[in-house]
């Protein structure tokens, strides 16, 4: 017997908060394309996930990422000591080194919530990816970030929570929604 697949358009929330303490299936993580951690949320999700996470990403490094991520894409892993089952790294565009194509924010979205649905997640969260030392204006990232949200139909997330992280982010999000 054949069995059909529903994909549904999951709920968004939109919260302030620290998302390495979020209780949901996958927290995505705004990495740089090193993956052995960095500065801001990345740094964060290191030090809240502790050494397994850092030997998960050293391993993909030798094997399966051994040039990194590159910008727009995403990957895997476990979430160490974090409340998560999974983080979920990707790379935003560094407006820095001239990567200011909408299309490589709109993607790393888009890859990781791809990846949390195949990892059969029902919730995953966000932070405003791109948003801090990448240099993009937190307005935009709100749009691009809504836009991908609403237009999402998974056959297993059912709830996608932006958490963010200052007063600025939390009321971009909130108009752009
Ligand atoms: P990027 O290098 O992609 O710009 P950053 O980590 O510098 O990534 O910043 C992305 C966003 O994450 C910023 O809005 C920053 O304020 C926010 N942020 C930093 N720490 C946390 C955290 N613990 N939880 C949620 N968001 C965070």
């Amino acid at each position: 017997m054949n069995t059909v697949t529903v994909h549904e358009a999951p709920s968004v929330e939109i919260v302030r908060g620290d998302i390495t303490t979020e209780q949901v299936d996958a927290v995505v993580n705004a990495a740089n394309s090193g993956l052995l951690g960095g500065g801001g949320v990345d740094g964060a999700i290191h030090a809240a996930a502790g050494p397994q996470l850092r030997e998960e990403c050293r391993k993909l490094r030798a094997t399966r990422l051994t040039g990194g991520l590159p910008t727009g894409e995403a990957v895997i892993t476990g979430a160490g000591r974090m409340p998560a089952r999974y983080v979920i790294h990707t790379v935003g565009p560094n407006r820095h080194a001239g990567q200011t194509d909408p299309a490589l924010l709109s993607s790393c979205f888009a890859e990781s919530l791809r990846i949390a649905d195949e990892a059969e997640c029902r919730s995953v969260a966000f932070p405003a990816i791109s948003a801090g030392v990448y240099g993009w204006d937190v307005e935009e990232v709100a749009c691009i970030a809504l836009e991908v949200a609403r237009s999402a139909r998974c056959a297993h997330v059912r709830l996608i929570r932006f958490v963010l992280y200052d007063d600025r982010a939390l009321a971009a999000f909130e108009r752009a929604a």
